[in-house]
């Protein structure tokens, strides 16, 4: 019985739920196997689908991943140039490091599911600091692109005109769907300054057409899942992958991104100094898109009416009038993330300076405050993904409209957030905050067309898992 018990523990435990794989090494990746020590368990299953998909495709990326014979062959035949007849052996996506850390979360979560979808092995460019603040995640072989790769030098200056551009390739008639041949590589702009024929990616046809194409080249600052939704032929596969639909992110999010040894410790020192204590953890994620400077007052209005209103935190006696607090008084700890301090020290002095209606205690803690962004920094960017990953390990989560670092914590955590609308001529929006309908971040620049009809089409009402968002009216989001 007991060692049934630690199995089952061990299984639904340190590996997820079966998503994780065993046997790993513990020392390379502290935060593989020990995540669960800090998240309550999820209510959302893996699918044994899912699983057996993740086994099967570790498989494939040891078969095929850098330095296997079939890479170096796939390579050789990139390298020539030659037009591709029939079947390879390997197929690969690969994906370009690009734009902020949340929009690059997100996007290499839905290129991965594309990679699942289509057989194809995924291979990450490691850009400027992706090995410095993630694990590798498949076993045995990395999903790092070997920095040797030929197109490497071209990835800054790809772009929609590019002559091996899909949608270019499509505006100038030169892809022959009936054609045998195929080219070696195909890029794909999928950057939210995206045209109408690099929007024809979402389509069955040209789905059919890329089948065969042994190197796609992926550029994206978008979480582009939603659209994958809406494409007939992977309908059934997404159903069986995902039964329960509005988990994508939280799954494969879980299943991809694990903290780096260094961006584990400052996760786990803050966790463990200011969070682990607290009756309750709340997290309030301040971004705020303004060309003026903060903090603004409209914006501290604003995170004050929706906590307050929603019940997320306690009201302050202005009379001061409760003088004994009692021994077991709750303890609330607020985790605030901005780029600016302003907010976070306005909170703490209000819970200082007055006590609480319901005699709860309340300690509001901001690990950093970075001023601005500052992407191509190597600390910088290991703050914001310890921040985000903080900001799910809270119990209760306020994020800011139209942002993915609020998205990738919402998902690995598994919380549905009030979203903080965004603000209109300086003014508190009524209502201040909205529940989100479901923890997976939104796509920003959906496409709109009906690929049957050849026509415009709002893709928000087609079926009903795939919606607008409460924060972007024009985006999409799985419900
Ligand atoms: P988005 O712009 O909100 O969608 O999120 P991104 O993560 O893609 O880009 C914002 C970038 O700004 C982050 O990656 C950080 O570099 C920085 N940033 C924004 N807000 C915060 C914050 O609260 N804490 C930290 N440490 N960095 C932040």
């Amino acid at each position: 019985g007991g060692v049934l018990f630690q199995h089952a523990d061990k299984y639904n435990g340190k590996l997820l739920g079966g998503l994780l794989a065993d046997g790993f090494d513990e020392a390379a990746c502290a935060s593989r196997y020990s995540s669960f020590l800090y998240r309550k368990i999820s209510l959302h299953k893996p699918s044994s689908y899912l699983i057996s998909r993740l086994r099967s495709y570790e498989d494939l990326h040891k078969r095929c991943g850098p330095n296997t014979q079939s890479y170096n062959k796939a390579l050789e035949q990139l390298k020539s140039g030659k037009k591709i007849m029939g079947l390879t052996d390997c197929n690969y996506i690969v994906w370009i490091s690009f734009s902020g850390l949340g929009n690059r979360i997100l996007s290499l979560a839905s290129t991965f599911l594309y990679a699942l979808l289509t057989n194809r092995v995924l291979l990450v460019d490691q850009g400027k600091d992706m090995a410095d603040l993630f694990c590798e995640p498949f076993p045995d072989k990395s999903w790092l692109l070997p920095r040797d790769f030929p197109l490497i030098d071209q990835f800054d200056s790809l772009n929609q005109n590019s002559p091996n551009c899909h949608g270019n390739m499509l505006k100038n008639n030169v892809i022959n769907s009936s054609a045998m041949s195929k080219p070696s590589y195909i890029y794909l702009h999928l950057v939210h300054d995206y045209g109408d024929h690099d929007k024809l990616f979402f389509c069955d046809g040209d789905q059919s057409f890329l089948e065969n194409v042994p190197w796609l080249i992926m550029k994206t600052d978008n979480y582009y899942v939603p659209s994958l939704f809406l494409i007939p032929s992977f309908e059934t596969e997404l159903r069986n992958l995902f039964p329960e639909k509005a988990t994508v992110f939280h799954h494969l999010g879980r299943y991809l991104f694990h903290p780096s040894n260094h961006v584990w410790g400052l996760i786990t020192r803050y966790y463990r100094t200011y969070l682990a204590k607290a009756d309750e953890r709340i997290g309030i994620q301040i971004r705020i898109f303004d060309s003026r400077r903060g903090p603004f007052k409209h914006v501290m209005d604003q995170i004050l009416s929706c906590t307050l209103k929603e019940k997320l935190l306690p009201a302050v006696d202005m009379q001061d009038s409760v003088v004994n607090p009692s021994e077991n008084a709750k303890l609330k700890a607020v985790l605030v993330t901005s780029l600016l301090s302003g907010y976070s020290e306005d909170l703490r002095n209000m819970y200082w300076e007055h006590p609480t209606m319901t005699g709860e205690v309340v300690g509001v803690y901001q690990p950093s405050h970075e001023e601005f962004q500052q992407t191509e920094k190597q600390m910088h960017n290991r703050k914001a993904w310890a921040e985000m990953y903080l900001l799910s390990l809270t119990d209760v989560l306020v994020t800011s409209a139209w942002s993915t670092f609020g998205y990738v914590a919402q998902g690995l955590g598994g919380l549905r957030p009030w979203i903080l609308y965004k603000t209109e001529n300086d003014t508190v929006p009524d209502p201040p905050c909205h529940r989100a309908m479901s923890m997976e971040p939104c796509f920003h620049a959906p496409p709109f067309y009906d690929c049957k009809a050849k026509k415009g089409i709002d893709t928000g009402i087609l079926v009903p898992h795939v919606r607008h968002c409460e924060d972007i009216s024009w985006g999409l989001k799985v419900v």
